[in-house]
């Protein structure tokens, strides 16, 4: 039976997540904090009110409008809403996967974007970081003429890298392909620059979001901006109701209540830059500058996958990256927590790599 399944389905290793209970959790990107209490509390009464037995507005117009609001999406340009934006990758994967229609992307790269192209049946072109992680723009645009890629995935800040590329050169990406370019800003609320205000500039450029890492990873919402031209085509293939009403509401409420979220962002960026101290007072690891809620950083030779499983064995669950070999040999992503979970990682850190 199993032979009635695609084959390269077959050939592909589903999304691993590992078991994180009772572990100081660093390994996905999350915001640690929790909300005040009369903010949990107002939520409650909200939420208590939503008709579940009714299915939700298909449109979440309401939850559209006030992101346009919050999140300075330019009055010209429409919204597309996504449970996460995976799903939003895989929208716009399945609306452009025709016969030998293809995805590139520089590789380290968020890994939803090959996986996605192999299970929507389109061609994947990786285009290798250099060293220090920023574009290589002869062989990017080499590849751009040799594939002509219909999708060019470009994650600012990139993930696993925290990185923030030259914005000139992805402006030449935009002007040398024929096909679109999604700014993938899943980071948005910890970097210091955005393709948003530069919607209207390019007729093939789409910013795409998350409220993930923003603090509401359970709720899964995703959005992409851009042309109407282009968004009302992708709409037709959004199942109805991808958005449930719980997300509407909670998600409307929350960019209600911004400030909130503002703030944790701010911690989250203060506590980057302890941890990023912390880190480079370490002579053996070489670390890489961040723009995002988590920071790289390569190990001595050899020693990532010991150092991961002495963390876990302590409690504390970063990423391992090192088995993905190429530029991410021998290294670690942890993610920023809160105060106190990154003083014990940072502590549990300097004991292991002491004991060396
Ligand atoms: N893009 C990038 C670059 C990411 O790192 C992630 C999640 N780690 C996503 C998109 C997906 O985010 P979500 O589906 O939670 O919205």
């Amino acid at each position: 039976m199993k032979n009635l399944i695609r084959k390269e389905i077959r050939a592909l290793s589903a999304y691993y997540v590992p078991d994180s209970r009772g572990m100081v959790k660093l390994d996905a990107m999350e915001n640690p904090y929790g909300w005040p209490a009369a903010l949990k509390n107002e939520w409650l009464d909200i939420i208590g009110e939503v008709e579940v037995n009714r299915y939700p507005d298909p449109a979440a117009a309401d939850l559209i409008k006030c992101l346009q609001e919050t999140e300075s999406i330019p009055e010209d340009q429409s919204v597309m809403l996504g449970n996460g934006s995976d799903e939003l990758i895989q929208i716009l994967a399945l609306a452009m996967a025709k016969s030998g229609a293809s995805i590139l992307a520089p590789e380290p790269g968020f890994v939803m974007y090959s996986m996605i192209a192999k299970f929507s049946g389109m061609d994947y072109h990786p285009v290798a970081l250099k060293p220090d992680f920023s574009l290589d723009m002869p062989a990017m645009l080499e590849a751009i003429k040799l594939h002509q890629p219909a999708i060019i995935f470009l994650a600012y800040p990139n993930n696993p890298s925290g990185n923030l590329w030259d914005r000139a050169e992805i402006e030449v990406v935009l002007d040398k392909t024929g096909g679109l370019v999604i700014i993938d800003e899943a980071y948005a609320p910890f970097a210091s620059d955005t393709f948003m205000p530069d919607l209207g500039k390019h007729p093939n450029l789409l910013v795409m979001r998350t409220l993930s890492k923003f603090g509401l990873a359970g709720l899964r919402l995703g959005y992409l901006c851009g042309r109407s031209e282009l968004l009302d085509e992708l709409n037709k293939i959004r199942l109805p109701y991808n958005i449930n009403s719980l997300t509407q509401k909670t998600a409307e409420f929350c960019l209600q209540h911004k400030s909130v979220f503002d703030q944790q962002a701010r911690a989250i960026k203060q506590e980057r830059s302890f941890m990023m101290a912390q880190l480079k007072e370490m002579d053996n690891l070489e670390v890489y500058p961040s723009e995002a809620n988590f920071i790289l950083f390569r190990t001595p030779k050899g020693k990532a996958e010991y150092i991961f499983e002495a963390l876990k064995a302590r409690g504390i669950l970063i990423k391992c990256l090192s088995s993905a070999g190429g530029l991410l040999h021998d290294c670690l992503r942890v993610t920023v927590g809160t105060v106190e979970e990154n003083a014990i990682f940072i502590k549990a850190l300097k004991t292991i790599a002491c004991s060396e």
